[in-house]
């Protein structure tokens, strides 16, 4: 019997599929990333730019960027640059980019279509009062004393909220739908608003009217043909609304749709743009590219890739109940993409010197290791060996209780990774009492590949040769914040901030490491995979933690 496997579609992608059988908008399909140019991406983009590239690229359709520019208080290029960079290196490619603020003429014209229609007036109170009118979900809202205002009259003072003579908060332009409907956004929302403060990162000081969300969306989404506007659960309540204003202005029956799936939030960090700028400004991480950030650069700087981030949102999906990722899945992504392609090197952090005192003095030879032994193309190199090598501090003890495998005097045979078996036969101490050498002798007949090598030990050994090694910086990197869900604290969330989220170290790493480029990864046997960082020069080299080898957060 034939067996077809076919992996289950998500209940966009069923949408999807089905508006596509039944042929709905002319057959055709057209998605829209809409980021806010007020900030850099984080994880969270991540699963909606794999959503609405994704789905674009499965079913034959076409996504396009669109900034989303309508309130220049927050908005700057230097957002809208990384924003494109970070998408790319996503592994996504978008159809056109577009700005909202391309649009604000027709808005502003169809707004004035709407006051003419009746349906939107110039309301002059305080923020504070229209709030005072929205009424509850359950008591009706207060009409504005405004509401009435002839169209004339209404024509006027638009015109002026956009020529810089009207102060911001001053006046305000609302749709007059109905102060009573149960969907509070019925109640006559908030068209425009007047900035005056912040000169606009494309139209400069051209405008002073800006539209609001709700209605600038929709009708983007509409300008630009958009079939399915895909976003995030807070928005199911503003669908309506989104509809509504579409079908105010809309010649035709094709209709955008929008569609909503779970916000993405992770443990032990924070998602909000917001809290990530505050971040940044109070100097609480090292810019937005800080590798303990949950931003698109924060985490590539970590030593994540692409392929990681997909695969991570491909195992969490898409569903309609809000909820909470550990953190550890996507530490899991990272582990798997890296195991396969880097290379497996020694790094010693806290290095102490052994001399092998039967090896002849001046002698060197080179130990073939496999630079990835999961996969045979990563090839092999040769690590020089000799008299004097390190090992790491921890794998000798000098009183050593009965079940400890590794070098202790008079103990047991110890193998050293890819080389001899050895046996420890003392150790030199400084006036502290510190251990400074530790001495052994080696078999000559246990090379590792050669037939001697048969021979069991209990434990096998990191090391490197006192010529085959440099100095790196390692940064260790630890969760940001001592909680699982900060942004759930009503106080302060500087008290929830993990102090240890960072240490700096000095360790030796293999010589193999030399010349390495921002951005390499290495796995750093029995500790963890590292990524060159950016802060690396010719003579001295930086590595992030991406991930340690196990999970060991648990154990904490
Ligand atoms: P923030 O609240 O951090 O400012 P935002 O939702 O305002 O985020 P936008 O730039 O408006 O950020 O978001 C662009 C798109 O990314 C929107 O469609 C939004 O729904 C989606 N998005 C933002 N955050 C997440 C998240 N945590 N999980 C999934 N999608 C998200
Ligand atoms: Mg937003």
């Amino acid at each position: 019997m034939e067996e077809t496997v076919k992996k289950s579609l998500n209940f966009i992608e069923e949408i999807v599929e089905n508006d596509l059988r039944e042929g709905i908008n002319d057959n055709r399909l057209q998605t829209r990333f809409p980021p806010e140019p007020n900030g850099y991406l984080h994880i969270g983009h991540a699963k909606a730019i794999c959503m609405d590239f994704g789905i674009a690229q499965r079913y034959g359709g076409i996504c396009n960027l669109r900034f989303d520019d309508t309130n220049p208080s927050k908005e700057d290029v230097e957002y809208v640059d990384s924003i494109q960079e970070d998408i790319k290196w996503l592994g996504f490619q978008w159809g056109n980019v577009f700005y909202a603020s391309d649009y604000f003429p027709q808005l502003w014209d169809l707004a004035v279509q709407l006051i003419k229609d009746g349906k939107a007036y110039v309301d002059e109170q305080s923020a504070e009062e229209i709030a005072k009118q929205k009424g509850t979900p359950t008591t009706p809202g207060t009409e504005s004393p405004y509401r009435n205002r002839p169209v004339e009259e209404n024509l006027a003072l638009f015109a002026k909220m956009n020529t810089g003579e009207i102060p911001e908060g001053a006046m305000v332009l609302r749709a007059k739908i109905d102060m009573a409907s149960p969907n509070m956004h019925f109640r006559d929302p908030i068209m425009y608003r007047i900035i005056t403060s912040h000169p606009h990162h494309r139209t400069g000081t051209q405008w002073k009217a800006y539209p609001m969300y709700d209605y600038a969306h929709g009708q983007s989404d509409y300008f630009e043909g958009v079939t399915h506007s895909i976003c995030t659960l807070e928005f199911v309540v503003h669908r309506p609304l989104y509809d509504w204003f579409i079908d105010q202005f809309a010649d035709s029956d094709y209709r955008p749709r929008q569609y909503e799936f779970n916000r993405l939030n992770i443990t032990y960090t924070v998602m909000s743009k917001r809290k990530m700028l505050q971040l940044v400004q109070e100097g609480l991480v090292a810019g937005w590219d800080d590798p303990r950030m949950p931003t698109i650069c924060g985490l590539r700087r970590r030593g994540y890739t692409p392929a990681a981030i997909r695969d991570f949102i491909n195992r969490i999906g898409y569903t309609k109940v809000d909820g909470m990722i550990d953190v550890s899945l996507l530490e899991h992504s990272i582990r798997e993409d890296l195991k396969p392609q880097a290379h497996r090197v020694s790094a010693l952090f806290d290095p102490i010197k052994l001399i092998i005192t039967n090896y002849p003095e001046g002698q060197k030879e080179y130990m073939t290791t496999d630079n990835n032994p999961d996969n045979e193309a990563a090839g092999t190199r040769e690590m020089p060996f000799g008299r004097e090598i390190y090992i790491e501090r921890g794998d000798f003890m000098e009183d050593a209780p009965k079940d400890f495998y590794r070098l202790t005097p008079g103990g047991r045979e110890v193998r050293l990774k890819s080389a001899y078996i050895i046996q420890c036969t003392g150790c030199e101490k400084d006036e502290n009492g510190q251990v400074t050498t530790v001495y052994c002798t080696y078999d000559p007949d246990t090379k590792s590949g050669t037939e001697g090598s048969k021979r069991k030990v209990k434990s096998t050994i990191n090391w490197l040769d006192k010529d085959g090694c440099i100095e790196a910086e390692v940064r260790l990197y630890d969760r940001l914040f001592k909680v699982e869900d900060p942004a759930a604290y009503d106080g302060d969330f500087h008290d929830l901030l993990n102090e240890d989220s960072l240490e700096v170290k000095t360790a030796l790493v293999e010589k193999h490491l030399e010349g390495a480029k921002p951005g390499d990864h290495f796995q750093f046997l029995k500790i963890g995979y590292f990524t060159v960082d950016k802060d690396s020069q010719d003579n001295k080299l930086v590595l992030n933690r991406t991930v340690s080898l196990k999970d060991n957060w648990a154990k904490k």
